[in-house]
């Protein structure tokens, strides 16, 4: 099912010399240890797993995998967002090989768009092209947005950079995603209020999202109002090297503080509710990865909010337009 690129791995392990690889595997890929072992012991390079989270290109372990003496560092699942790193990297996307032809076929009487703009993650991005031509053939065109400000190819999004979608959102009816999971289509119908059709190449299913995300709009109006109540902030950021978004984090706490509100800055590596809620804050702001205040807010006790979402509160703007957080490079640092 996934492009594991042992030819592109092999040449890697050999032009780097490498005797001793660090490996990242998302949970999804972990069970195809084996498979992706291969090239190391028929190289005879010998493998650490580094079995902590890998939620996207900006979880590097570098640091980790030079500190056990590894000279190069292989992290699968994601493509390259441009991070420096201490050691060589090889970044093996993990594309999906099935054609998302017989999926869409399902999907496209959901397709009443002249024109569409197509998004997907980077495991479907390479099927972008078939897809047009299949669109096409359909009578409906397809546009495709360049990559943004993390996204390494056209019409890839993360769920931190939808900005290829919110290029061509002037120009589309709507847009279609290729991909796994509900929030990065969430984040295209946010940040361009336009109807999104999701399909799901593996499952073979498709869902609609509605321009108007009145679902998502209500909890985070909840989420909002629930912060509001209270009187001290955690702003947490991430020392995850593309994560670590200090500037914002300390910018936050002043605005707060600006407020009469307490604050104080938290730096965590991993966002979890057991690293943090033994701090007595009211409510949380993450300036680490966007997704955690959205898909993960269940786990935390408190309300956690967007940096957004604190300016809402302040009343230093309105709800909606809702504004997606989404990282930019300028904030790191
Ligand atoms: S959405 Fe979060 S986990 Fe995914 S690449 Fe962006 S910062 Fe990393």
């Amino acid at each position: 099912m996934y492009d594991l690129e042992e030819a592109a791995v092999r040449e890697f392990l050999r032009r780097t010399g490498a005797r001793r690889a660090a490996l990242q595997l998302p949970a999804g890929l972990a069970r195809l240890l084996p498979e992706i072992s291969r090239p190391f012991d028929q190289l005879g390079v010998e493998t650490v797993i580094l079995a902590g989270s890998c939620y996207g290109a900006c979880d590097l372990a570098d640091e980790a995998a030079k500190k056990l003496g590894c000279d190069v560092l292989l992290h699968y699942g994601h493509a390259d967002m441009g991070l420096r790193t201490v050691l060589p990297t090889l970044f093996v996307e993990a594309r999906v090989k099935y054609s998302p032809i017989d999926s869409l076929r399902l999907a496209l009487p959901e397709l009443e768009f002249r024109r569409v703009g197509l998004v997907a993650t980077v495991q479907h991005v390479g099927h972008l092209e078939e897809v047009a031509k299949f669109l096409a053939a359909h009578g409906i065109q397809a546009v495709v947005g360049g990559p943004s400000h993390r996204a390494r190819y056209r019409g890839q999004i993360l769920g931190c950079d939808v900005g290829c979608a919110r290029e061509v959102a002037p120009i589309v009816d709507g847009f279609l995603y290729l991909g796994t999971g509900d929030f990065h289509p969430l984040g295209v119908a946010v940040a361009t209020g336009k109807k999104v059709v999701a399909v799901n190449p593996v499952s073979g299913s498709f869902r609609i999202l509605p321009p108007r995300q009145e679902e998502f709009l209500e909890k985070r109006r909840a989420m909002v109002a629930r912060a509001a109540l209270g009187e001290s902030f955690g702003v947490i950021t991430s020392t995850k090297r593309g994560q670590t978004r200090l500037g914002l984090a300390k910018s936050l706490v002043d605005l707060l503080r600006s407020e009469g509100k307490k604050a104080h800055l938290l730096v965590v590596d991993e966002v979890l509710p057991e690293a943090i809620e033994n701090f007595s804050f009211d409510a949380w702001v993450c300036a680490a990865c966007p997704r955690i205040p959205i898909d993960d807010a269940d786990r935390f006790r408190r309300p956690v909010l967007t940096p957004f979402e604190v300016k809402v509160m302040l009343g230093r703007a309105p709800l909606e337009p809702y504004q997606l957080d989404e990282v930019s490079e300028k904030e790191r640092g």
